[in-house]
């Protein structure tokens, strides 16, 4: 789960139990470990932006040696860990190497995040569903973007629910106004969700980029964008100045 070690799963808790090796991210709560046996060995591998990282091959023969020598191993993922985070490429490579692997899912950031503020991603008064994207494009092997189709995305009528997107919040902003969503969409910005930092704030897309840098909101953070924030009570108590702010700007 992410931050609050309580959105845990049952299943999460016996498996940390069981666990004899720990490989453990850096979006991991500390609290979390509480539920690792004492004799359990626990490695931290986080990777995050901007940090020197843990080379991933690395992590994978880590966990390929120690399951062969008959380890129980975790891999600790912050929220879910099939939502980014290369859960994913993680369990192809033990696949591959002829492990077993039992994939236990958690509660992503992006929906328990903007839960925190009482925004409900999919609320059927604004939006048909939501679009869980990554705003840290990556560039592919033949140097081509392949980061999400912004003008698409614009277009959809869904709640976007960007990872990773603070540190591209422009470029973001810009391709999706460029892509025909209004500067008046409302955005919502949550940092460090569900932990004690967590911090937040409503604004419309236009101005999510002061927002960010006003309020010095910082990884990890999401950005919500979409009508979808209007049901968040800090938008109503915001509307008016958000309003005026807006009329002053344009
Ligand atoms: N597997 C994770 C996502 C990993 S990608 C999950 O399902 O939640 C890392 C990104 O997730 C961060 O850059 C940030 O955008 C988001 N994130 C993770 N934990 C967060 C938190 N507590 N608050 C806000 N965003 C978070």
């Amino acid at each position: 789960g992410p931050g609050d070690p309580e959105l845990l799963t049952l299943k999460a808790a016996r498996t940390l139990r069981e666990a004899d090796v720990i490989l453990c991210d850096d979006l991991v709560d500390p609290r979390v470990l509480e539920h690792a046996s004492s004799s359990a060995r626990v490695l931290y591998v986080g990777k995050r932006g901007g940090c020197p990282s843990t080379d991933q091959r690395f992590i994978h023969r880590v966990m390929i040696r120690e399951a062969k020598n008959g380890m129980k191993v975790v891999r600790l993922k912050g929220g879910d860990p099939f939502v980014f985070g290369r859960g994913g490429e993680e369990a192809d490579a033990l696949r591959q190497a002829g492990l077993q692997v039992e994939v236990v899912s958690g509660l992503t950031a992006g929906l328990a995040g903007p839960a925190s503020i009482g925004l409900p991603t999919t609320d059927r008064r604004h939006t048909p569903g939501v679009a869980l994207v990554t705003g840290h494009a990556k560039d592919g092997s033949d140097g081509k973007n392949t980061g999400p189709n912004w003008t698409a995305l614009a277009q959809s009528g869904l709640t976007l629910v960007i990872y990773m997107g603070v540190a591209r919040a422009e470029h973001i902003v810009q391709a999706l106004i460029e892509g025909g969503l209004s500067h008046h969409t409302p955005a919502a910005i949550i940092s460090a969700a569900h932990t004690p930092q967590q911090r937040q704030a409503v604004c419309v897309l236009s101005s999510l980029v002061n927002t960010i840098a006003e309020q010095g909101l910082v990884s990890p953070a999401l950005l919500v964008i979409g009508d979808v924030v209007r049901v968040a009570p800090m938008w109503a108590a915001q509307e008016d100045a958000l309003q005026e702010r807006l009329a002053v700007r344009l």
